[in-house]
């Protein structure tokens, strides 16, 4: 099997936002696919590593917010592929907005958002798949949505720039930063384990 093919499926980058009582956080994930239109339903795969994935089991409410080919890196770099515990992503974060739900979306590099509410769940090992009810869908502009072949090539600055240390992903070019990569890692972008990785030298 050649890994890369499946690379090639159309990913799209959305960042996925939910909230605890007090808290709101966010990551990106590029897995979101409508499963059916009735009822309108979504399924949406999330990394167990995310600190996001274990709000969303809590509240089962969430926005997603699909990046367009005009998102900067900036955006990228704020929410990430991973979400810790300890980051308030919104506290300074000036491009976002309520929706219905009392979670954020957000207004710039982006054309839309999805408001859903987890109906049901399946563990799936490293990551958890939500099956959710659109209860809001918003389209904001026309502008084309990123995938993530365009945003590593027009978004995501030049390998040569960043002199990084750490490991590679083989499949996608994820970029792990720490000299030892955890035996249980798993590939953000394209869910691949810590087999596909390779030391940056
Ligand atoms: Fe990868």
């Amino acid at each position: 099997m050649e890994q890369n093919a499946l690379f090639k499926l159309g990913y799209g980058l959305y960042v996925l936002t939910t909230k605890d009582g007090e808290k709101q956080n966010g990551c990106i994930i590029n897995t979101v696919m409508q499963v059916t239109n009735t009822p309108n339903r979504i399924c949406i795969a999330v990394n167990k590593g995310n600190h996001t994935h274990n709000m969303l089991l809590q509240s089962k409410c969430f926005n997603v917010s699909v990046l367009s080919q005009k998102a900067t890196f900036d955006v990228f770099k704020h929410f990430g592929f991973q979400s810790g515990r300890e980051v308030d992503k919104f506290k300074d974060y000036p491009h976002k907005k309520l929706a219905a739900n009392d979670v954020y979306y957000i207004t710039e590099g982006t054309n839309a958002y999805i408001t859903g509410y987890v109906k049901e769940t399946l563990d799936l090992g490293t990551h958890t798949l939500f099956i959710a009810d659109v209860v809001n869908a918003v389209s904001l502009n026309d502008d084309v949505s990123a995938t993530y072949d365009y945003y590593h090539k027009n978004i995501k600055p030049a390998p040569e720039t960043q002199k990084k240390k750490g490991w590679v992903c083989k499949v996608c070019g994820y970029v792990y930063e720490g000299e030892e990569l955890p035996p249980d890692y798993v590939c953000p972008l394209c869910k691949h384990g810590a087999e596909d990785f390779e030391k940056l030298t």
